[in-house]
């Protein structure tokens, strides 16, 4: 199972410090472990988790190569596979969600490719939400549909809905909660228990939440999808991805597509996520206190015609906030009245705010998702989605949130 890979290089010192999830004690919280868990100290005493910069790894015989390849010993053979410093960020990843295993992806599509190769096989169905990040749209009606994998769609937060849609054939349920752009949600427990009621496995895409506000393994889901380019890293910087889960699922399952197919993870780039997770729950706290407030600015604004985050009361499923999701975290969303006119505007009048669709950054973005995100739906399809033309989505960042409305009431003001 691959978080017990450990390298015969690596040893702790014996003042190491929390070095592995077993060593803590007794059980640690969320913060320590995303701060501690995962490094295995080597001789040199390092503090902070070295970057292996290495493609392969060496053997002190001809045996131990055998030993290795066959899969008898433990230990590193080739960084698409087995990376020291990919394994610490691993290891701290599937201890935040709860979890066995994890394995760590070149990006979040590059995670839900991983997991889908590694659990269908054509003929198999997937049942997912309709709100969904576009390449994930993408990726199951353009690309899984070659080879026999069909995907049907269903209002996320219908219950009723999921259970109907499931046929002979379903055999994974996919969903992203809160969805994007609207903050829709679905709760998680039921969703489980329907999934397992008729042999199926639910998949949860946590990258709005992230562990520190969210674990979907906890509520029943038997694989997180993380897009780690987002909140994990929180700056900004890298791409990457990752799938958490059990160790037959994502330790066999999963990790026997990376090891063969090379969708992986850089060491620098896992070394830069495993310095993102050390601050997670600082920052999506401070995400969600701002975005709360900005939602709650928003609501005040006359050129605001409704607001959209899960934080604020009259949000349909405000609450699974407590519930199943510690906050409402960072991302909300308003429509403006006069449709696209109205919104280009409040985008064109920012001056701080980022032009950007990505999220999950210090830097507040701002996204018109009716020309950008969601631009390839049709105006039909865009309507059935709640995707209005006046819609705006903001990923609240950590300035001063002062500013953040100084920048939108700019373009509001003249609406
Ligand atoms: C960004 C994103 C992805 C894809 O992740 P990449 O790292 O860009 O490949 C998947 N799901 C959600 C919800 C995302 O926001």
């Amino acid at each position: 199972m691959r978080t017990r890979l450990r390298s015969t290089s690596t040893t702790q010192s014996d003042d190491a410090d929390l070095s592995a999830p077993e060593d803590l004690d007794p059980t640690p919280g969320f913060a320590t472990r995303a701060i501690r868990t995962g490094h295995l100290r080597t001789p040199e005493g390092e503090h902070s988790e070295p970057i292996f910069a290495t493609s392969s790894f060496v053997f002190a015989s001809a045996a131990e190569a055998a030993a290795r390849f066959s899969g008898e010993a433990e230990g590193n053979i080739y960084s698409r596979f087995t990376n020291p410093t990919v394994r610490a960020f691993e290891q701290r990843l599937a201890s935040l969600e709860g979890a066995d295993c994890c394995v760590a992806t070149a990006s979040g599509m590059g995670a839900i490719l991983a997991t889908c190769m590694g659990l269908l096989k054509t003929g198999d169905r997937i049942l997912s939400s309709r709100s969904l990040f576009g390449s994930t749209t993408m990726l199951f009606n353009k690309y899984l549909t070659r080879f026999g994998i069909q995907t049907s769609y269903v209002p996320l937060s219908d219950l009723d809905a999921w259970e109907a849609a499931i046929d002979a054939d379903t055999r994974l349920l996919f969903c992203e909660t809160p969805s994007n752009p609207l903050t829709e949600m679905v709760d998680l427990r039921q969703l489980a228990e329907i999934a397992h009621r008729h042999a199926c496995l639910l998949v949860v895409d946590n990258c709005f939440c992230t562990p520190a506000l969210q674990r979907p393994l906890e509520l029943g889901a038997d694989i997180v999808i993380h897009s780690a380019t987002k909140y994990l890293d929180g700056q900004g910087r890298c791409v990457g991805g990752a799938v958490v889960g059990d160790a037959k699922l994502v330790g066999e399952e999963v990790f026997g597509v990376l090891r063969t197919a090379g969708p992986t993870m850089s060491s620098f780039n896992a070394w830069v996520f495993l310095k993102g997770l050390e601050t997670l729950e600082l920052r999506m706290l401070a995400h969600s206190q701002g975005a709360a407030q900005l939602a709650d600015w928003l609501t005040v604004q006359p050129a605001v015609e409704r607001v959209y985050y899960p934080g604020r009361s009259d949000h349909p499923q405000h609450a699974l906030v407590g519930q199943q999701q510690r906050s409402g975290g960072g991302i909300l969303a308003f429509e403006v009245r006069g449709g696209q006119a109205g919104a280009w505007q409040v985008v064109d009048s920012t001056r701080m705010i980022s032009i950007t669709a990505n999220l999950g950054d210090t830097k507040t973005t701002i996204t018109h998702p009716a020309t950008t995100t969601h631009g390839r739906l049709s105006p039909e399809e865009r309507a059935s989605a709640g995707i209005a033309d006046g819609l705006l989505r903001v990923a609240v960042g950590l300035e001063d949130v002062g500013d953040i409305q100084k920048d939108l009431a700019r373009g509001l003001s003249g609406l």
